[in-house]
């Protein structure tokens, strides 16, 4: 566990943390359970604040970031990285909302030996990021830049598409892509099973270091809360020992209670939106209401952790993305299958 060492309960550092692949854990022989692996958390401190968003660095035989964070944050993420690591091999990214890829092209830049692994659907766009940034004008305008940073093509023969179930070698480990789809449709978590890490991205939502309490990340365009409760629940019967949230850091308490936090969450903040909208509520009213509730689900999180999970993820885009979904299903079960489609895919 982490222990909590600053006024704002965050992780003042960097922290390492070994494991043993699972054939050695329990072994008799102490030799056998020698450290094969260590996890760094890097924080990137997303728009200035400590604690929102993560990158992982695992060191080994082949060097891996699981995460960039945005470009924006490369003058934090860089620094770093050159402190701990020459070489990277691989960049592996859980999906390509700009707060988890969007420094990708850059860095791949100044790494250039690093392959980059992300869901097949992701390809394209890291490719040829132009529909991204598209995106983000759209929800942004004239503060993409400072929010987020400039995006980087990155040349198609570097970007490895992951398939669902593949295992990618990386030296002494393998890491195994699972698809995760819900928060968004080309959303994967990535998964160690020899030494029971797993990389969840987005799909089990937001949990600061400070709290226990899970905030769900059900932005638009693509948020489906059927696939993100299916996926929470691949997660949970995968059976890893440690969880790691890009927002932020190791999962507080046990797997199992996360996952069934992470599922009660999104039931909750799903129904509870839906609800509003059904009754009528208009979206500033619904958005005033949502975030009452919100105040209660969350009164146990310490302001300032509040504070940095609502900088993250606001209760506002929450609200769109559920309220989106529901208007699809609506749509959808008029039976029109060709549904108006629109992809934003920026942060989340
Ligand atoms: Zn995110």
């Amino acid at each position: 566990m982490y222990s909590i060492d600053t006024p704002n309960g965050c992780i003042a550092a960097p922290r390492r943390v070994k494991s043993r692949p699972a054939a050695a854990r329990g072994a008799e022989d102490p030799a056998v359970g020698q450290e094969v692996e260590s996890i760094e958390t890097l924080d990137l401190e997303l728009h200035g604040r400590p604690c929102s968003t993560a990158a992982f660095l695992l060191r080994g035989d082949a060097n891996v970031l699981i995460e960039t964070g945005p470009a924006s944050s490369l003058p934090v993420l860089l620094p770093q990285l050159r402190a701990r690591v020459e070489r990277l091999d691989w960049i592996l990214v859980t999906h390509i909302h700009l707060d988890h890829a969007g420094a990708v092209g850059a860095l791949a830049r100044h790494y250039r030996e690093a392959k980059v692994g992300v869901h097949p659907r992701g390809v394209r766009h890291l490719a040829d990021p132009s529909r991204l940034w598209a995106g983000a004008k759209a929800v942004y305008g004239v503060e993409t830049e400072r929010l987020w940073g400039a995006l980087e093509p990155i040349s198609p023969e570097r970007l490895v598409p992951l398939a669902d179930g593949e295992r990618i070698e990386l030296g002494d480990r393998l890491i195994e892509a699972i698809h995760t789809p819900g928060h968004a449709r080309h959303h994967l978590a990535l998964h160690d099973p020899a030494s029971g890490d797993l990389f969840a991205g987005d799909a089990l939502g937001i949990q600061h270091p400070a709290a226990t309490v899970v905030r769900p990340t059900t932005p638009p365009s693509e948020f489906d809360l059927a696939r993100a409760l299916d996926s929470a629940e691949r997660i949970r019967a995968l059976g890893p020992e440690r969880i790691w949230l890009t927002h932020f850091g190791r999962g507080q308490g046990g797997v199992e209670e996360l996952c069934a936090a992470a599922a009660a969450a999104l039931r909750r903040w799903s129904e509870r939106a839906e609800a509003l909208l059904a009754e009528g509520a208009d979206e500033e009213a619904a958005l005033v209401a949502l975030r009452e509730a919100a105040a209660e689900w969350e009164a146990a999180m310490p302001g300032e952790a509040r504070a940095t999970v609502e900088a993250t993820n606001s209760v506002a885009l929450n609200l769109a993305g559920i309220a989106q979904a529901a208007a699809r299903r609506a749509t959808a079960d008029q039976g029109c299958q060709d549904e108006p489609r629109r992809t934003r895919w920026v942060k989340g």
